[in-house]
């Protein structure tokens, strides 16, 4: 089959309501690797209009942060066989990267600084508190060593053996603790999911939640890779592995940061996607 023929579709979660962080840059990295690499790519809003017919037919989630305001009007909205549909595809494996407010409704419930408690859709074991409006907020530049094990060993395998670190930016108010859920990774620099016990994100199937904005794939391109990778094996049904992309910029972007915030990664190289 010859990559033209490729085509996937990435249904993102409510633009309008959950953008208020810049996480529309993932769709844009997305859209664009695809196009480098030839690629049809279609972009699918999954909102208010949308169906659970929809929701079923993409072959990855993106999912960006929220405000509380923001977030209560979408959990109204996922309810029933939309939520269904969210469900299924997350349990089947179809890959997605939920930032921040995201994984807050994915997991039991997300409780604000103040109102009511939002019942989320259970599929990530966790929970989210938001200890209220007069303590600090969870924000500035986050470094995080990835350790699910699977995508450990994926992502190792797409940085020829480096150990995969994720650079962004967190702004939250909510305190995520993880149930049975595995991490997605383990704080290097800043706050991560509550900023006590070090652990950052979550990773299930082929979800990947995280408090990581930046937005999160610009920084982090070989994160953008393993989506599409893992959505078009998923699809296709066969060994798929994606052309290199020159990555000098990136990779440039990272060292900046890693020096600015004065973070010596164990090993140098892999700070070099
Ligand atoms: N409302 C959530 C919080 O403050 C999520 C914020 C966000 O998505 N950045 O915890």
């Amino acid at each position: 089959m010859s990559n033209q023929q490729f085509e996937l579709i990435v249904g993102w979660l409510y633009p309008t309501l959950m953008s208020t962080y810049g996480d529309r840059g993932n769709v844009i990295v997305l859209e664009r690797r695809c196009q480098w690499r030839r690629y049809y790519v279609n972009v699918l809003p999954l909102d208010q209009n949308a169906t659970a017919d929809d929701i079923k037919s993409v072959d990855l989630i993106v999912g960006g942060g929220a405000q509380d305001r923001q977030q209560e009007i979408v959990m109204r909205d996922l309810q029933g066989a939309k939520a269904e549909a969210m469900r299924e595809k997350i349990e089947n494996g179809t890959p997605g990267v939920f930032t921040c407010g995201s994984p807050q409704l994915l997991g039991h419930y997300y409780e604000p600084g103040v109102g009511q408690r939002i019942q989320g859709l259970g599929i990530l074991d966790m929970v989210s508190v938001h200890p209220g409006e007069n303590v600090r907020r969870c924000i500035g530049n986050l470094v995080v060593e990835v350790t699910a094990t699977r995508l450990v060993q994926d992502l190792k395998e797409m940085l020829n053996g480096a150990t995969p670190y994720l650079i962004g930016f967190e702004n939250h108010g909510g305190r995520t603790k993880l149930g049975k859920v595995e991490a997605l990774g383990r704080v290097v620099y800043g706050l991560g999911n509550n900023g006590e016990d070090g652990t950052e994100g979550a990773f299930y199937q082929n979800a990947i939640a995280t408090y990581s904005h930046g937005p999160l794939l610009p920084k982090n391109p070989f994160v953008a890779d393993w989506l599409i990778q893992t959505a078009l094996r998923l699809k296709y049904q066969q060994p798929i592995t994606l052309s290199p992309i020159n990555e000098t910029l990136a990779m440039q972007a990272r060292e900046v940061m890693l020096k600015r915030l004065k973070v010596n990664l164990p090993t140098p190289a892999a700070a070099k996607v």
